[in-house]
C-alpha cells in the first residue's frame, strides 16, 4: 500500500526475511528517485511495480535509486531499473558486485573471526549460510558513491548522512529545510537495529567496530533536527530524539549484562552468546553473534572488561572489577 508523508510516497514491499515489509520511497525533484528498492523476489517485483503505478509512474520512469544500504532487503531489485543510475555508499558495493576477491576474503575474514570468537567447528557452515541472502541481492556496481554531507543530485534538497553501524557503508538522506530524514535500517521504531560485523573495507584492515559506529550514528543524528523519520520498516516516527535517547540507554544496559555474566565467568564470545541467547542462538547464530560481539565491543571500549587470553585460537574476556560501574551518562560521552 502507498502511503504519502508529505510529498514523500512510501512504498511497502514484502520481503522473505524474518523482518518482514520493508518500506522504499519515491522523491519527485529534479530526478524521479526511488531510495531503495525492495527484495529480488517474484512477489517483491509484483508489489513494487503495482505501487508504481499507483502513483501514476512505469518502472522506466525511475531516473535514479539511491541506496540505503547493501542489504538485500533494501538493493534486491536494482538489477531490474537498467536506465536508472544508481547512487550509494562506496563501502556497500563490494556486496553489490561480488567478484571472486571479494568473495575469498569474506570466507577467510569470517573464518578467522569465527575462530577469535570460540564458535565451535560444527557451527562453521554458517559462512556459507551467511552468503544465501546474496542470491537475492542485485548484481551491479554504484554509478555514483557518495559522500557524506554531499547533496543528491537530481534531489538536490537532500543531503547525505553517513550513518554506518548496522552496515559499513549504511547512510540517510535529510530534508534541512523541513526535518524530514529517509533513514533506511537506522532508526527502527519496535526493534533495535543490528550492528552487524563486516569485512574491513580496506582488505587486511583492522576489523570495523560496528557498535562503536552505530552509537556515534545515533549521537549525529541527535544533533540533527529531525522532525520525521521514514524508516525501512515498521512505523514512522515523528521527534524521534527521545528515541535515539532510549535505544542508547538499552544498549548500555544490555552490556552491563553481559559484563554480569563474564564476572561469573571468563568466556569466550560465543559461550557469552549461548548464555544470552539460549533458545533462539542456533537459528540465529549470525545475528546472535553480531549482537554478542557488540556487546564485548562497547564493554571493552568503556573500559569495563578486557580480552584477557589472545594467545590462543579463541579470545578469552573478563570482567575488570571496577570501583563503580560506569552509569550510561558517562558512557554515552566517550
Ligand atoms: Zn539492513
Amino acid at each position: 500500500m502507498v502511503q504519502w508523508h508529505k510529498d514523500i510516497a512510501q512504498l511497502t514491499i514484502p520481503t522473505p526475511f524474518a523482518v518482514g515489509d520493508v518500506h522504499v520511497y519515491v522523491i519527485r525533484d529534479e530526478k524521479i528517485t526511488l531510495v531503495d528498492t525492495g527484495a529480488k523476489t517474484k512477489e517483491g517485483w509484483k508489489t513494487l511495480k503495482e505501487q508504481l503505478t499507483a502513483i501514476g509512474l512505469s518502472v522506466g520512469d525511475i531516473e535514479q535509486i539511491v541506496l540505503t544500504h547493501h542489504h538485500p532487503d533494501h538493493a534486491g531489485l536494482i538489477d531490474s531499473f537498467p536506465q536508472a543510475e544508481i547512487l550509494g555508499a562506496k563501502e556497500g558495493e563490494r556486496f553489490l558486485l561480488r567478484d571472486e576477491g571479494f568473495m575469498k576474503e569474506h570466507d577467510a575474514f569470517y573464518t578467522s573471526f569465527f575462530r577469535q570468537m570460540g564458535l565451535p567447528d560444527a557451527f562453521f557452515v554458517l559462512i556459507e549460510k551467511m552468503k544465501e541472502p546474496l542470491q537475492i541481492l542485485g548484481n551491479r556496481g554504484l554509478d555514483l558513491k557518495l559522500d557524506h554531507q554531499q547533496k543528491i543530485p537530481g534531489a538536490s534538497d537532500w543531503r547525505v548522512i553517513n550513518t554506518p553501524g548496522h552496515a559499513q557503508g549504511h547512510i540517510s538522506l535529510f530534508r534541512s529545510k523541513d526535518g524530514c530524514m529517509i533513514g533506511g535500517d537506522m532508526l527502527l521504531e519496535k526493534v533495535s537495529s543490528n550492528p552487524l560485523i563486516e569485512p574491513p573495507f580496506n582488505r587486511g584492515g583492522e576489523r570495523p567496530i560496528p557498535q562503536l559506529q552505530y552509537n556515534q550514528s545515533l549521537k549525529r543524528l541527535l544533533d540533527l533536527p529531525i522532525s520525521l523519520l521514514l524508516p525501512g520498516h515498521g512505523g514512522v516516527i515523528e521527534q524521534p530524539h527521545p528515541l535515539i535517547h532510549h535505544r542508547l540507554k538499552k544498549q548500555h544496559e544490555r552490556a552491563l549484562h553481559v559484563k554480569h555474566l563474564l564476572a561469573q565467568k571468563e568466556s569466550t564470545a560465543f559461550d557469552i552468546c549461548v548464555r544470552l541467547f539460549p533458545q533462539v542462538y542456533r537459528k540465529q547464530l549470525g545475528l546472535t553473534l553480531s549482537e554478542t560481539m557488540a556487546q564485548l565491543d562497547y564493554l571493552l571500549s568503556i573500559g569495563e572488561i578486557e580480552c584477557a587470553d589472545q594467545a590462543g585460537d579463541a579470545f578469552i574476556y573478563k570482567a575488570l572489577a571496577n570501583e563503580k560501574e560506569l552509569e550510561y551518562e558517562q558512557g554515552f560521552n566517550r
